[in-house]
């Protein structure tokens, strides 16, 4: 599956105008956003026809009345049947634009999937094509046009280059759920620092730890969650695994249906494996692994 949008760069030296609208948000994907590091340089390529924090050329009233030129919608938070926008329901914008734009891009896992929003009573909270594994046909007309940046909240690196990409007219590969393959064809444990721990089932024992694997004790779904949190540090600097917090699962759909702090086993068994790996072949590899004791994994790297 690819998109390509091809009507997006009249110019290259013209900006590219982003209009942002929010659903049921914690605002977390705006706040994740405004920390990435480059902003004066990205806001030298793309313009804002309204943000709900950045500095705007309309505002949200003048966007929700009527149809104003914009190049790629992006969409943050989950999106509810009734739920208005400056008076206006917010479906019925998104329809306005929808048709217009070269793209929609979907920030964050509420927009994409519903997210936190899906667990609550408001009536039909879900993403704007996914929930779960269901597809939500009400905007399934868009959805060629649809790039989903899914993460709660959003990682600020994939969704500037994300638009990037569609800036520069890019042919951009995407998996099932219409996320970026260059950035979600991996999963969180690729690049983690503590993969030595987790090939020899050492877990750590206190959040926060430089050392141990949080896979076997402490709920870590860096194995089955796609993301590149590892590869592309947030800000430049780090990661919730190696910070010692683990892998909340937040690219994925039925985030945040799973325990976060604590790893769900079946005698003594973890009740998700890695992505592929057989069952089978996973109780022969611990079984190997479980008879070694290699000091330099058990002993604290720094002293206590
Ligand atoms: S902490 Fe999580 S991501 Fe890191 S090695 Fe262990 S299971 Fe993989």
């Amino acid at each position: 599956m690819t998109f390509h949008a091809t009507s997006i760069a009249h110019s290259k030296a013209m900006k590219t105008k982003i209009l942002w609208l929010q659903g049921l948000t914690c605002n977390g994907n705006t706040h994740a956003f405004l920390n990435y590091t480059l902003m004066e340089r990205f806001l030298e390529d793309f313009t804002f026809v309204h943000h709900p924090a950045v500095e705007s050329d309309y505002t949200l009233e003048e966007v929700c009345s009527r149809y104003i030129e914009t190049d790629i919608l992006i969409i943050e938070g989950a999106i509810a049947e009734d739920f208005e926008r400056a008076g206006y329901p917010l479906i019925e914008v998104i329809k306005r634009y929808a048709p217009k734009v070269s793209a929609i891009v979907t920030a964050g896992t509420c927009a994409t999937f519903g997210g936190i929003f899906k667990e609550s009573p408001y009536p039909q909270s879900s993403g704007f094509l996914f929930c779960e594994d269901k597809r939500v046909t009400r905007f399934e007309a868009f959805e060629k046009k649809v790039i989903s940046v899914s993460g709660c909240p959003v990682h600020p690196d994939l969704l500037v280059e994300t638009l990037y990409m569609i800036r520069e007219e890019m042919q951009i590969s995407l998996d099932d759920y219409r996320r970026p393959k260059a950035f979600f064809a991996w999963n969180i444990h690729n690049g983690c620092t503590r993969n030595e721990y987790f090939e020899y089932k050492v877990d750590n024992h206190r959040f926060g730890e430089k050392e141990g694997c949080m896979f076997y004790d402490h709920g870590c779904q860096g194995p089955y969650t796609h993301g590149s949190c590892n590869k592309i540090l947030w800000n430049g600097v780090n990661s919730k695994t190696r910070s010692g917090e683990p892998c909340h699962g937040c690219t994925e759909p039925a985030f945040p249906r799973r325990n976060f702090y604590s790893t769900k086993k079946n005698m003594g068994i973890p009740q998700y494996l890695p992505f592929d790996v057989p069952r089978r072949a996973y109780l022969t590899l611990s079984g190997v692994t479980k008879a070694f004791k290699i000091a330099r994994l058990e002993k604290r790297l720094f002293d206590a």
